[in-house]
């Protein structure tokens, strides 16, 4: 039997063909299929503007970079998130910190943060909420807060594309300053490996556009003086982090089908709210003022470990979302110790995500329940032997 995986791409014959159409072009990378992308994507979300980087990471790099973190500031994050969520700030030379999540939604808890900035007495630069799952943060506690001790707000929205919050497309950034998200194969949309970041914020834009290839820049009201027509400058220290077009025809493709992805997504997740065992497994709550993309359907069980074992062996491709950040080695050395977050560390140590993507049939998930009503009641009736 083949392994049904936590989460997969869904990829259309449309979505193909508009790749083709891109590989038979004159430009693999820097023609019209980015600024498309970016165009459709800032309309999807109902954000100003929309800039396409190679992935999440990138754009998380960035992003950070045009809110000018650098040495001697601090950025505060979710302990439950990728890796990612955290690391830019120290690429940017800057300091990381960690608030405790919400015990309910398992999103950093915005009550948690300012007791934080009230009993250390620092305001971090930046802070980033992480849509855990999909379900988005209560930006308007977040954006209460930002007025009030002066901080920007960087949403890590990468579970989050096609999620609304209030009466908004999460990444419309009402709220925030500026919003990431990812296109990795298992997140909501793909373009293969892929990011964007979205804002309403002119400055921000054009510092992040630079940023994105070399600092380079051909805009007569950017440069020094002019040359000529081959002339360009380059103005700050960048990268190469940009899309190509074959990536990003595939992003405008796949961003059509957006809306039934979640919609299926939903229908999948309320399949799991009515079936599974709530007296032995806990399911992930959901806030009222949101709507969540469900990149991830997480449960809470009891003697996770054993279970998670026999799933796999099930062949259920369960997975873990996420160890706490600070808990990695690398964490460690920086001095981060074991009992920083407590919501976090019990959160992680109940925590499974089962199976959730638009082609996951009804067969399977019905098999995935099966399999972990089993497998529970057995481990139940282990531990009370
Ligand atoms: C996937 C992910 C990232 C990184 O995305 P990439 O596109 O792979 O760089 C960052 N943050 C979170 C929360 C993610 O899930």
């Amino acid at each position: 039997m083949k392994i049904i995986p936590y989460g997969k791409q869904s990829i259309s014959e449309q979505d193909i063909a508009s790749v083709i159409e891109v590989l038979r072009s004159d430009y693999l990378t820097q023609g019209e299929a980015v600024p498309r992308f970016e165009s459709d994507l800032r309309n999807y979300v109902g954000a100003d503007y929309a800039i396409a980087v190679n992935s999440a990471t990138s754009a998380l790099h960035i992003a950070c970079l045009a809110m000018g973190l650098g040495s001697g500031d601090e950025l505060w994050t979710s302990p439950i998130s990728f890796v990612a969520s955290a690391n830019c700030a120290l690429y940017c030379g800057a300091k990381v910190d960690f608030v405790d999540i919400d015990p309910d939604t398992y999103n950093m808890c915005p009550d948690k943060l300012e007791d934080k900035i009230k009993s250390t007495g620092k305001i971090p630069k930046i802070v980033v909420p992480v849509h855990l799952t999909g379900q988005s943060c209560d930006m308007l506690k977040f954006r209460v807060l930002a007025d009030k001790y002066g901080f920007f707000l960087l949403e890590d929205a990468s579970h989050a594309i096609g999620a609304s919050y209030l009466d908004g497309k999460v990444g419309s950034c009402q709220y925030s300053d500026a919003a990431v998200f990812s296109f990795h194969p298992v997140k909501i949309i793909t373009t293969g490996e892929g990011g964007a970041i979205t804002t309403n914020n002119p400055d921000l834009y054009n510092k992040i556009v630079l940023l994105r290839s070399h600092g380079i820049t051909r805009d007569q009201n950017l440069m020094n003086h002019n040359d000529g027509p081959w002339y360009y400058e380059q103005l700050v220290l960048g990268y190469n982090y940009r899309l190509t077009d074959i990536q990003a025809a595939l992003g405008s493709s796949q961003l059509h089908r957006l809306d039934d992805f979640v919609q299926k997504r939903h229908e999948i997740a309320a399949f799991y709210n009515k079936k599974l065992d709530s007296s032995f497994i806990k399911k992930p709550q959901q806030a009222q003022n949101q709507r969540s993309s469900f990149h991830l359907y997480a449960v809470q069980v009891e003697n996770r470990g054993p279970i998670f074992t026999r799933l796999r062996e099930s062949n259920i491709g369960v997975n873990v979302h996420y160890i706490p950040i600070y808990l990695q080695p690398y964490y460690k050395k920086i001095g981060f110790t074991k009992g920083y977050c407590m919501n976090a560390e019990s959160y992680y140590q109940k925590t499974i995500s089962l199976p959730i993507y638009p082609d996951l049939t009804n067969e399977q998930q019905l098999y995935v329940i099966n399999q972990i009503h089993s497998i529970c009641r057995q481990s139940l009736a282990v531990s009370v032997e």
